[in-house]
């Protein structure tokens, strides 16, 4: 279910069914020549939609912000101010609360999202809330192996085999295939005399074209079976979800220890 596509009724109805809303998180940034803008805030949004038909659940409206700090030298990035951002997810999480949610799933479309949406995750112990956050993982080592076997690079990263034939399954209108570059891209490695350093930079210093990988074996049938791994791992943490009781009364443990300090 979409949030913004229920009525206010219906809405209340699927708050008192579900319980749980699912956020999910892009940006709007290059994606090589032959992607849009929106690419991750489309895919993750399309797939979380798909996962929560199977498991119900209401997906929240596509969400374009997230820590893109490294696109902003090209048309069309759209970034938040550092501090602004957290307290506009903590805004939003809290909103999502307000409506009567008990759990939020946040789903990352994104790279660039990966230290931040942990870390989001972590201020949770900051404050008691009325709702508890899960961050939805990976692939499980099986379907990696099916990913892996569905694909015929193996290096990928941003605008590449997966994510183009991800967008060619989900709106191919959008893609661009005759503007796919001609060589694919590869680390730079400019930053590489600096082995295990983490530098705001360290992307930009690898994929200055914001093109990881190599889009010319893209296809939409590749891109359904790759669809169909990220549903149906979403599909299983969604039901975990719904049927856990744990984190809530963890988080009730941990904060009413913390209650007792100030005693
Ligand atoms: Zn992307």
């Amino acid at each position: 279910m979409q949030w913004e596509q229920l009525t206010w009724a219906d809405f209340r109805d699927a708050v008192a069914e579900t319980e749980t809303c699912i956020l999910t998180m892009g940006v709007i940034e290059k994606h090589s020549d032959h992607l849009p803008l929106g690419t991750d805030t489309l895919n993750v949004h399309k797939i979380a939609c798909m996962a929560a038909e199977q498991e119900p659940a209401v997906v929240f409206p596509p969400f374009y912000f997230g820590q893109i700090y490294e696109a902003r030298c090209f048309p069309g990035t759209i970034t938040i101010e550092p501090k602004l951002m957290l307290a506009l997810l903590e805004g939003v999480l809290d909103e999502i609360g307000r409506n009567g949610f008990r759990k939020i799933i946040i789903v990352n479309g994104h790279g660039g999202n990966r230290h931040l949406i942990p870390f989001l995750a972590e201020t949770t112990l900051w404050e008691q809330k009325s709702y508890s956050v899960y961050v939805a993982g990976r692939l499980t080592p099986e379907r990696e192996e099916a990913w892996a076997a569905i694909t015929d690079t193996d290096y990928h990263g941003h605008a590449c085999e997966c994510e183009t034939s991800v967008s060619l399954a989900n709106h191919p209108e959008l893609v661009h295939m005759e503007r796919v570059p001609d060589e694919p891209a590869l680390p730079l490695g400019r930053l590489s005399h600096l082995p295990g350093n983490m530098s705001g930079a360290g992307w930009y210093a690898n994929h200055p074209e914001h093109y990881a990988g190599d889009a010319r074996t893209a296809t939409a049938e590749k891109g359904q079976q790759l669809r169909e791994l990220l549903v149906d791992t979403l599909v299983e943490f969604i039901a975990a979800v719904k049927a856990d009781e744990t984190l809530a009364s963890l988080e009730e443990e941990f904060f009413e220890r913390e209650d007792g300090l100030a005693r």
